[in-house]
């Protein structure tokens, strides 16, 4: 019998507003960009399926609903999350400047067991405008800034061009893979005869 593991990534995309958090979750998960701006609807999160060797992996992507404006995610948003986006726009100054906050909130809010060796990773967006000529912050200022926290991976992208996006993400679900524990769920061979302790008591439900 063959069996097929599942793993269930759950990622959190934090940063500044209008950095484009919703476009680059589009551009994965939908291979499509818009110029409008809207605060985030709707879901919760989206999900993505990629088969890296013999795992399937459900990417669950969970993005804001323009509350990052007030600063109030909720717990339900952080909860049991296994690596964190941070996102800023590599033409706005202000963006740059609040990730120490974002990422200081994740770990805040998140709690994770190991702080030091929770797995961020850091994507300047929107290198296309006007060429790169309107940037702000420099590759390396970003690459010192994630060198200070122990290391973040860094890409610059694009969701408007498509640039570097799916080649973080699967950045991202690789590092995690080799993080997490198995959490395995088998498609198959679920055994249909309940064992003895588990007949006795609890309800027929
Ligand atoms: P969010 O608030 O962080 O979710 O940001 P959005 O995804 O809603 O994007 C804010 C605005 O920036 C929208 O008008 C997008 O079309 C635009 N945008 C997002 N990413 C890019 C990009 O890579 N390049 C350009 N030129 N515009 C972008
Ligand atoms: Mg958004």
């Amino acid at each position: 019998m063959s069996v097929r593991r599942r793993t269930l990534l759950k990622v959190i995309v934090l940063g500044d507003s209008g950095v484009g958090k919703t476009s680059l979750m589009n551009q994965y998960v939908h291979n499509k960009f818009s110029h409008q701006y809207k605060a985030t609807i709707g879901a919760d999160f989206v999900t993505k399926e990629l088969q890296i060797d013999d795992r399937l992996v459900t990417l669950q992507i969970w993005d804001t609903a323009g509350q990052e404006r007030f600063r109030s995610l909720g717990v339900a948003f952080y909860r049991g999350a296994d690596c964190c986006v941070l996102v800023y726009d590599v033409n706005v100054m202000r963006s740059f400047d609040t990730l120490d906050n974002w990422h200081e909130e994740f770990l805040k809010q998140a709690n994770p067991p190991d702080p030091k060796k929770f797995p961020f990773m850091l994507l300047g967006n929107k290198i296309d405008i006007d060429g790169g000529n309107s940037r702000v912050v420099s590759e390396k200022k970003a690459k010192d800034w994630c060198a200070s926290k122990g290391n973040i991976p860094y890409f610059e992208t694009s969701a408007k061009e498509d640039i570097n996006v799916d080649a973080a993400f699967l950045s991202i679900t690789k590092t995690d893979l080799t993080n997490k524990h198995e959490q395995d769920i088998y498609f198959q061979g679920i055994p249909e005869v309940v064992s003895e302790t588990e007949q006795g008591g609890g309800c027929a439900c």
